[in-house]
């Protein structure tokens, strides 16, 4: 399949109102053309409006939706050229793998001696070569997520659209099908916009992460970015695995946590409440070799929990506050580990110490 080039996609001051809701409050975003960019949001944080608004299924109450910098706000969805494939795959259960992928072709009237060689092309994209004649109910799930991909592929559009694709999958499947979309998106070169409530896969898979909350856009940044930089304690909490504390301004770069003095490598916001985020991955059990500026404080081990290729150790500050830091599984690592009840001595590095608003907004 050839590459498509992408669409850019713009969306000015978006907002959609059912009634007394505001599914989307003026949401402003500019999307390149061939970026694989997630739409990320707990439930009825109003992904699936804006990518309704995108699709053209949902009319916004007000703004304006630019495709390669056409005006399309009110384009009907079957004008747009967009592909979509959403969580359910909405197959059709009595045709087989080739006429349902061949229904883009026949819904836009393209001639009929160009189906087969698009449907084998399409389904050895998502390596289901060969399975033109099968029917739906003889499929996997992961391989009916997969026509459902050859579907919205198989008209090359510059711009998909995807829904919580992979969420009706088992883990291992999903995280497969995830790197794959990955691949899959840097062959095609299409524009994809994602959603997904699974913080994992929107980092795994794109260019950029876009967070919703209660219809507004919270932050949009790249993976690493979003992690390490999170623009509010709801960000933090989200992106990550983050324990998050409230901290006191104690002048410079130093907040106190409960008492203790905590240093920041890293600006502090000018004003507001504080919250530390102290990622699991960033606090270490000392063992002697840590650099001197680390912020070190003690705690108590509560409970000890094997996750497989690494373990989680809760703990608890003198004046009772929980936290947890990841060790990886192997030798060196766990033998740092003292039995639950016993104290430990933990240390983060001021590079990794960050402080967020309470609230960006
Ligand atoms: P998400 O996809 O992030 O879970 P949605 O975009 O589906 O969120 O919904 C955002 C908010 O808008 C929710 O409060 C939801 O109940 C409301 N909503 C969505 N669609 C409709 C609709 N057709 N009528 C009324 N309220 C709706
Ligand atoms: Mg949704």
């Amino acid at each position: 399949m050839a590459k498509s080039g992408g669409e850019r996609v713009e969306i000015r001051s978006a907002s959609k109102i059912y009634g007394s809701v505001r599914a989307l409050d003026d949401v402003s975003l500019d999307i390149a053309a061939q970026e694989f960019v997630s739409l990320l949001g707990p439930s009825g944080s109003g992904k699936t409006t804006l990518l309704g608004i995108l699709g053209g299924f949902v009319q916004p109450s007000a703004g304006t939706i630019l495709f390669g910098g056409r005006d399309v706000t009110f384009t009907p969805p079957h004008k747009r050229d967009i592909g979509i494939v959403f969580q359910n795959y909405a197959l059709f259960p009595h045709m087989s793998v080739g006429e349902n992928v061949a229904f883009p072709l026949r819904a836009r009237r393209l001639p009929k001696s160009t189906y087969a060689e698009r449907v084998r092309a399409a389904l050895a994209m998502v390596d289901l070569a060969g399975y033109e004649e099968r029917g739906i109910g003889q499929l996997s799930g992961g391989q009916r997520q997969r026509v459902a991909l050859a579907r919205a592929m198989i008209f090359e559009p510059r711009l998909i659209l995807m829904d919580e694709p992979l969420s009706a999958l088992d883990k291992q499947l999903r995280e497969t099908m995830q790197i794959e979309l990955r691949q899959l998106h840097k062959r095609l070169g299409a524009t994809i916009i994602y959603v997904t409530h699974d913080q994992r896969e929107a980092l795994t898979m794109s260019d950029r992460v876009a967070i919703l909350k209660d219809g507004k856009l919270v932050q949009i940044d790249k993976p690493s970015r979003l992690h390490d930089h999170p623009a509010d304690a709801f960000v933090a909490s989200f992106i990550g695995e983050a324990t998050l504390l409230p901290v006191e301004r104690a002048g410079g770069d130093t907040v106190s946590l409960a008492g203790t003095p905590i240093r920041t490598a890293r600006p502090l916001p000018p004003s507001g409440d504080l919250v530390l985020a102290i990622q699991t991955e960033k606090l270490l059990i000392e063992d002697g070799a840590g650099a001197p500026e680390r912020n070190r404080f003690s705690a108590r081990v509560t409970d000890i929990v094997f996750q497989g290729e690494s373990l989680r150790v809760f703990l608890a500050l003198d004046d009772g506050t929980p936290l947890s830091l990841r060790q990886p599984s192997h030798f060196e690592a766990t033998s740092r580990i003292p039995p639950v009840g016993e104290r430990v001595a933990i240390s983060l590095h001021p590079q990794d110490t960050i402080i967020v608003p309470k609230a960006a907004r």
